[in-house]
């Protein structure tokens, strides 16, 4: 398990918490490892107030997957969760983001990583902050917690009880 990746889960449609769970399970499944996951945060969908509010979690993951098998792997579980219910533009049953793979620097068409918007969203370095506070940004060369008392978003993120 060479590889240390930090993933964003978030969904805004269906039962959202089954889809994290079913996504972690899927993942295990194809060999990762998730060796930590952050609390759950909900977020108001941000430009689009007649959606539903999305939850975000957060998860380190080890896997022997290079950048692109955990692409194509993401993107399969994300298929086959979301092709359960699809109703409308915008609304999504599971999104799977890659916010860091180890300290590599990738900018493809199909794959930026670190996540180009990740420094900029409160929903993402906050749950990454519960799991990952002292990673330094290979790009920016701050920890995570640092990016998130600079981060300028103030979309409110609140704990998500259940
Ligand atoms: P978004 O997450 O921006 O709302 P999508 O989930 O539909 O949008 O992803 C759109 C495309 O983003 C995917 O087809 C994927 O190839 C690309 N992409 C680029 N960088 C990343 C990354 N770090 N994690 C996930 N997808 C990425
Ligand atoms: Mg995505």
């Amino acid at each position: 398990m060479a590889n240390t990746v930090y993933l964003l889960l978030g969904s805004n449609e269906g039962n959202r918490l089954e889809w994290f769970e079913k996504a972690m399970q899927l993942l295990q499944d194809a060999g990762c490892n998730v060796v930590s996951q952050s609390a759950i945060y909900e977020t108001a969908a941000w430009g689009f107030e007649d959606q539903p509010d999305f939850l975000n979690m957060a998860l380190c993951v080890e896997t022997s997957l290079n950048p692109q098998g955990l692409l194509a792997l993401t993107q399969n579980i994300e298929a086959q969760l979301g092709r359960q219910r699809t109703i409308r533009w915008g609304q999504r049953t599971l999104d799977i983001d890659i916010l860091l793979f180890n300290q590599d620097i990738i900018d493809t068409p199909q794959l930026k990583v670190p996540h180009p918007q990740l420094q900029n969203r409160r929903f993402a370095l906050i749950p990454l902050a519960d799991i990952a506070p002292a990673y330094i940004h290979p790009v920016f060369n701050k920890s995570i917690a640092t990016l998130l008392l600079e981060c300028p978003d103030n979309l409110e993120v609140r704990n998500y009880k259940f």
